[in-house]
Parts: C-alpha cells; structure tokens; sequence
C-alpha cells in the first residue's frame, strides 16, 4: 500500500496572494510557482491531511499532473506511516561534513587571526563592547611583538600546505599601535617567502579610520591590506553613535579617510552597527556606504553584553522587527549584490546548496581566533573577557584548551538546541549568529528579556536572509527564461 507525504525538509514560502515557491532543504530543484500559489499550497495540504492511502486515489485526473509534477520534484515522498506527513515540517537535518577546521592541526585551509594591537581606543562609541576592566581601556595597552609573532607562529604550524593565515589588525583602534603592525607584515613576508609548504599570509585592518597616515596607505597598496570600517549612518547620525572621546563627531574625519583610500583604489569593506539609534535609516546607510566607496556593505545588530560581561542599555537595543524589516529593504534596494551585502552573503552557500552546517559560524573550531596583548586567546572577539569562554594562554603548554571549543560545538550544534530543533528553517539557518546566545547564558546580569532579545534578532536575521535569497534566485531564473510575472514569455 503506498502512502504519500510531504517532504520533511520542505521549505513553503508564499509572496502576495498566489505566489510560491517549494524549496527542498536537502537540495534539488525549487519550484517556483507563479501563478495558482493557492491552489498549490490548499493541494498540498489535502495530501498531509488526507489519511494512508486514499490521497492519491482521490484526486481528480487534473490533479494527476500537479501531484507527478510534485513527486518528481520529491516534494512528495511515499511512506510506510504518516508521522511525516505536516506542512511545512521539519527532520533529521544530514549536516553533511563538517568544517574542515575540525580537522587535526597542520591540516587547516583558512584562519582568520585576530590581534588586538591596541586595547584602548580613540573613539567613544555609545555601543562599545570592550570593558574597561577587561580591555582596561585607561592603561593605554598595546601588543608587546612578542606575543604577536608567537601568535603568528602557533596558528601558522596549523596550516595545510597552501593553507592562508589572514592577519587582521584589531583592536580598541589597531592604528594607534601601526609600528607593531608594519613589523608584523615584514614578518609575516619573511616566512611566506622561505615556506617550504607555500602557505601564504594575507592582511585586513580593522579601524575607524580616524588615524589614517600616507604611510599606511604606503603599506596597504604594498602588502594587499584591506580594510573594514564601521559608517554607522548620515553624518549626523553617525556622530551621535560614534564621537571621539572628547565628545566631537567623527564622521567628518572618516569620510577623509575613505576618500583617500578610494583615490588609491584600496578595499574599504563598509559596516554598520544597528542599535535603536540608526535602525530606522539602513537603507539610507546603505546608499551611503556606497557612495563612500565601500566595496560591501553590513548590517550587524549590537550585542547587549560587553566584555566585562555587563549588559548594554536596553534602550539601545534595536527592535528585532524592525531590524529585520530594515535588512529587507537595503536587500530590495538593489544597490548591493547578494555576495556583497551582509548578512545575506553568509547563507549563500547555504541557500545554493554548495554548504551545509550544523553550527551557524567556525568560531567552535577555532577558525577565528583572537589573542590580546597579554597572550591570552577567544574563540571570537565578542567572547574576549568572558573567562568561561577562555582558550588559554599562548605561553602555556596547556594552551589550547580543547574542552571550551568542545562545549560550544555541543551548545551550538542546531540539531540540538532547543527551538532550533525543530523549526523548519533550520538546515539553510544553522541557528544563527550564535554570540547572542553565548554571552547571555549563564550571565546573572540577563533578564528574560535579553535572552528574547538575542534569540529573536538571530532567527528574523536568518529568516529575512534566506527568504530574501530564495525569491531572489527564483526571479533571476524566470527573468533568465524570458518570463513575465505570471509565468508567461515575455
Ligand atoms: S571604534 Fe570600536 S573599539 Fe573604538 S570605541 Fe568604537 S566600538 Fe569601541
Ligand atoms: S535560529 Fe531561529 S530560524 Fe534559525 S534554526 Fe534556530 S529557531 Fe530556526
């Protein structure tokens, strides 16, 4: 007896009135359906309604095509029960492989190593993460060279054979220690070249900006250094989230410098920290982070806890709705393109099916690691200062300590957490930015409230991404068949 039922790992996403669009999370071929969206989703919900075998057989012959159309589609599967059969449902997600950081050392592709250069900065932004206990911002500490090239040394030995170490210059403001930073590149240059096994360094520079010397630019056009600078909104706006620590505003100062790293053609990738203060003008950011010359454009909503595990102002928060709704509209604007715009360029591969994942980012297997200017190492920069999420130190035989890297992998596997589990977008999401997550669980400062905060901000950012992506991709095609919005040719 063949009984029919809807695909467990069927994605149902509907646009106006009759439009659908039926992607299967395992892979293969979405429908898009154009016209009768309707009628397709009601037929869909006869077949996961209509009991054991009957579903077929009570169809009327000009149903027929529709349920082969959708069985070839493998929309519709057959079953021995129908403990399956529900729209939209969700099953056992086959993570498939996982990252290949997990990999024994020396084996490594691609990390991404993160140097705070300078702890203090001179910016006073009204979001800033870094605490003054943990950074201790008023001791103006920098990177002493020592701990930069034993950083460098470590996390290069755990390279494959053209493996690629990114260097990425952070801080506090990384510029106020630039010397450290030249010294490191001709290090870094001098290693490359002798490397018996080819493996290559490449450099990022994360900095306001502000500080911005001919010799930097010098360094950048020699050694390939790209940028990442945060432009938080119009100038006004701007000022009033990020201002110098004597209060005056830095936008003036910024846009100088991204002038003149356009003049030399140099890579400024563009960011913008969402709080409740700027969350109502991203499309108009994103505008203007191409008009500033931005090679991509960010939207990253602010983290409530600090690195002295202290929670942000709740009113700084931005309202996950309205973020949500505000990613949309810079993705609808056009003026970036997918792999250019975060967060959507982090599902891509998810959505074209080129990537599966069980954790939503590689910071669980080490894949970014950070070490300050003590030596001490974390998983990912918001983690810096949290001690339960401490690596260890450099100078330790110990170092690193496996078992953190371990329980965040379990914390974080989407198979298993809890809402994750079962939530239908789960396969292409991953659950999520899981930072959020992290730094409000087993902080005694996080009321209720914080953690809605942090769930809810993760999962509208998924959704809104991959959404977004899919009727993307669904456009593009039926424009590249010369189609009309119904279907039809055009
Ligand atoms: S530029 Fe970065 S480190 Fe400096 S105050 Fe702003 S958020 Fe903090
Ligand atoms: S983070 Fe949200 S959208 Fe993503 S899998 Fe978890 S519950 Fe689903």
């Amino acid at each position: 007896m063949t009984h029919w039922s809807i695909e467990p790992n069927l994605l149902v996403l509907s646009r106006g009135p009759d439009e659908l669009l039926l992607v299967n999370r395992r892979g293969g071929s979405p429908l898009h359906v154009q016209r009768g969206g309707a009628f397709v989703a009601d037929f869909l919900q006869r077949i996961s309604a209509t009991p054991d075998d009957r579903c077929a057989t009570s169809l009327a012959p000009a149903e027929m095509p529709l349920f082969h159309l959708l069985r070839a589609r493998g929309f519709l599967g057959e079953t021995a029960t129908r403990d399956t059969a529900r729209l939209p449902a969700s099953a056992e997600y086959d993570a498939g492989a996982p990252h290949q950081i997990a990999a024994p050392a020396g084996t490594r592709t691609a990390v991404s190593l993160y140097l705070l250069l300078s702890q203090s900065c001179n910016l006073a932004c009204t979001y800033c993460l870094n605490g003054q206990q943990t950074y201790q911002k008023s001791q103006n500490l920098r990177m002493p060279q020592q701990i930069a090239l034993q950083a460098i040394h470590r996390f290069f030995e755990t390279l494959a054979p053209g493996g690629a170490l990114e260097i990425v210059f952070f801080g506090g403001e990384p510029l106020l220690n630039w010397p450290l930073a030249r010294e490191i590149v001709v290090h870094c240059e001098g290693l490359q070249r002798t490397d018996p096994l080819g493996r290559r360094f490449r450099y990022h520079l994360t900095s306001n900006l502000t500080l911005l010397s001919r010799d930097v630019i010098e360094w950048a056009k020699r050694h390939a250094i790209t940028f990442l600078c945060d432009v938080d909104g119009p100038p006004e706006l701007h000022d009033a989230c990020r201002p110098f620590r004597s209060g005056r505003g830095s936008f003036a100062a910024i846009e100088r410098s991204l002038r003149r790293l356009r003049k030399e053609r140099l890579a400024v990738s563009m960011r913008c920290t969402v709080t409740s203060t700027n969350q109502e003008q991203m499309a108009e950011t994103a505008a203007l982070h191409r008009d500033l010359g931005g090679v991509s454009s960010a939207f990253v909503p602010v983290n409530p806890v600090t690195s002295d595990e202290e929670i942000l102002p709740a009113d700084l928060l931005p309202c996950p709705r309205q973020y949500a709704e505000g990613l949309k509209a810079v993705f609808l604007q056009g003026l970036w393109q997918p792999e250019q715009l975060h967060p959507f360029n982090t599902y891509l591969g998810r959505v074209q099916g080129t990537e599966r994942l069980c954790q939503a980012c590689g910071a669980p297997y080490g894949n970014t690691p950070v070490v300050d200017v003590r030596g001490d190492v974390y998983p990912c920069i918001y983690l810096v200062g949290i001690r339960r999420f401490h690596l260890g130190q450099l100078q330790e035989a110990a170092f690193p300590r496996r078992t953190v890297l371990e329980r965040m992998r379990a914390e974080l596997d989407v198979r298993r957490i809890d809402g994750c589990r079962d939530c239908v977008w789960r396969g292409l999401c991953g659950g999520g930015c899981p930072v959020g997550r992290l730094t409000v669980a087993d902080n005694p400062l996080a009321t209720p409230d914080h953690v809605r905060y942090c769930r809810e901000i993760a999962c509208r950012t998924s959704q809104t991404a991959i959404e977004a992506l899919l009727w993307h991709y669904a456009d593009q095609h039926r424009k590249d068949q010369h189609l009309d919005r119904s279907g039809f040719p055009a």
